[in-house]
């Protein structure tokens, strides 16, 4: 690892650290913040750890108007021995840069992003919330600041980390959802941006939900955007299925969100030698899969739960009901190994946590 000059100045006036049994996820933050500059002509600048504070934009700032941002989310978990560990945060500053191409954000030094986020974590190491399940999310982004009114790439940016304590996903065991196949909206188009994490996803992802979440459904499953029949996600989570025994999941195809999760999941699955594919499926095959029993679990899959049961889809009128609306086997293995190597209690043969 290069050393990396990144400037720290500490904050004098600390937070109370809230009670970690009452978190809500996303809505508290560390002391400290991570900022690094870019200016055309200069590069990224000027690396540095800062007390967290609001920041001052022009109203013109691009982002503003635009869209164009980019993020990442990850987590650093409290191991039982007082370690810290992350979890493949190369690949997060891998795929951010992945996202600024699509972006046309200029790309990160991923070395230093990585050491300045361990540096950032170790300063507020205190807020690491040590019960089971719960963890420090992380969120590194990239905004658009020049202010100029023109649609055009900015001349310049800020990348900034901030820290979030977590309470755990699952309070109360693992617990499947009820998720409504979306047949008007979708989330993305071949040739789009659904593959980069980038804010306009989100915001155009928001109706569904709110439809779906109107008539008892959590989320939504996204069909493809042009014939509105293969699958691709479920919320903002990659999806798989396990069909007479082989688990399948939408092949990488432009318009999918390439998960940190599924890529280990797909890894996990191998090892154990339970066949996997990565292929194009359709919401009719999944139907008649259901109809003729073979179906047997379903699960969307990302960063802030690892694993989500699906235990029912609604789709044409219809309640497809997966494994008795509970968690399935192969769900609960798969959660409990990579969790298991998130917190360091099971051993990490694939060297994917990185310790503090
Ligand atoms: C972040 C994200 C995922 C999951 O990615 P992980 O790296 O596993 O957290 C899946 N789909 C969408 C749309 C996402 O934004």
């Amino acid at each position: 690892m290069r050393e990396f000059e990144i400037k720290i100045t500490l904050s004098t006036a600390k937070k109370t650290i809230p009670p970690f049994d009452r978190l809500e996820f996303g809505r508290t933050f560390t002391d400290h913040m991570f900022i690094w500059d870019y200016t055309e002509g200069k590069g990224w600048h000027d690396p540095r750890i800062v007390p967290y504070q609001p920041i001052t934009l022009d109203p013109a700032a691009t982002v503003f108007h635009y869209g164009q941002t980019v993020f990442e989310g990850l987590k650093a978990y409290h191991t039982k021995d007082e370690q810290i560990l992350l979890f493949r945060p190369d690949q997060n500053m891998s795929r951010l840069n992945k996202s600024n191409d699509r972006l046309c954000i200029p790309h990160i030094d991923e070395e230093l992003a990585v050491s300045a986020l361990k540096q950032l974590i170790n300063i507020d190491r205190d807020w690491i919330p040590t019960a089971e399940g719960t963890s420090l999310y992380v969120r590194p982004f990239i905004i658009a600041t020049e202010p100029y009114l023109g649609v055009a790439p900015s001349r310049n940016y800020q990348f900034m980390i901030i820290l979030s304590p977590v309470g755990a996903y699952y309070k109360e065991g693992i617990n499947p959802v009820k998720i409504a196949v979306e047949s008007d909206f979708v989330r993305a188009v071949a040739g789009g941006t659904g593959n980069a994490k980038t804010g306009g996803n989100y915001a155009g992802s928001l109706k569904a939900s709110e439809n779906a979440s109107k008539n008892g459904y959590s989320q939504v499953l996204w069909l493809d955007g042009k014939e509105k029949q293969y699958i691709e996600e479920v919320g903002s989570m990659n999806i798989f299925f396990k069909i007479n025994g082989e688990v399948i999941t939408p092949e990488i195809n432009g318009s999918i969100l390439e998960g940190i999760t599924r890529k280990s999941i797909i890894e996990l699955l191998r090892y154990w030698n339970i066949p996997v594919v990565e292929r194009r499926i359709s919401i009719d095959e999944i139907q008649q899969a259901y109809h003729d029993g073979l179906l047997e679990e379903a699960f969307g899959t990302g960063t802030a739960a690892v694993i989500s049961p699906i235990g029912e889809f609604f789709w044409q009128n219809e309640k497809l009901v997966i494994n008795n609306g509970e968690t399935g086997k192969l769900s609960k293995k798969i959660y409990d190994s990579l969790t298991g190597i998130q917190y360091g209690t099971e051993p990490d043969p694939f060297g994917w946590t990185v310790r503090l």
